[in-house]
């Protein structure tokens, strides 16, 4: 899930790849947009929950094209731009699922259902192209981790959505929202330490520089 997965390689220099991690961009972005929509339509913590991942790639794979070329300060500060980004995010999600635990409103399991699938395919589809046209330090292990992972949130989506629909209850919704929310505020905040130390590492020349 968020956090430790799609990571585009540093040395991506070729226009294809370059190409390639645009789409990867696109899709992930357009994807957050649709969770957060579709979330807030079915009254879905884990569809907002599962989005959460699609932001964090989408600002791994910005950072893969705008900022990998600069300094070790720049990215450092990106990373830690993306996991405040993330933090507050995350805190929103466990929030809203708060508040449907209290309103007592009913997620609309076939939209969660629908929604979990199209997220499904659309990792599916991403992690097919960026093994296809892997280069440099990408490896297959990379980008088989983060798929994996990214379909594990997936289908934990489409699991409350049967969930909701068997018990006629909210609860597998929040459950599985306020995991995957815990999971992605603990990755964010072990990116915010990394960042932090190797903004720290960095002598005051060095940071100037870059
Ligand atoms: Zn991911």
């Amino acid at each position: 899930m968020a956090g430790n997965c799609c990571n585009p390689p540093s040395t991506a220099r070729s226009q294809r790849y370059r190409t390639i991690l645009w789409i990867a961009l696109a899709v992930n972005l357009g994807m957050f947009a649709v969770e957060v929509a579709a979330g807030a339509r079915a009254d879905s913590a884990s569809l907002l929950a599962d989005s959460l991942d699609f932001l964090g790639d989408a600002g791994n794979y910005g950072i893969g094209l705008w900022v990998l070329g600069l300094g070790l300060a720049a990215r450092a500060k990106a990373a830690l731009f993306k996991a405040f980004s993330m933090l507050a995010f995350a805190l929103g999600v466990l929030g809203s699922a708060l508040w449907q635990a209290l309103s007592d409103s009913l997620p609309d399991a076939q939209t969660m259902g629908a929604v979990g699938l199209l997220a499904l395919l659309a990792n599916l589809g991403v992690a097919a192209l960026l093994y296809a046209y892997r280069e440099g330090d990408s490896n297959m292990r990379s980008v088989w981790l983060c798929t994996r992972n990214d379909a594990l949130g997936n289908v934990a989506v489409l699991l409350a959505a049967l969930g909701v629909f068997g018990t006629g209850t909210a609860w597998p919704d929040l459950l599985v929202a306020s995991s995957m929310a815990s999971l992605a505020l603990s990755s964010a905040y072990q990116v915010m330490l990394q960042a932090r130390r190797e903004l720290l590492s960095l002598s005051p020349a060095q940071a100037r520089r870059s």
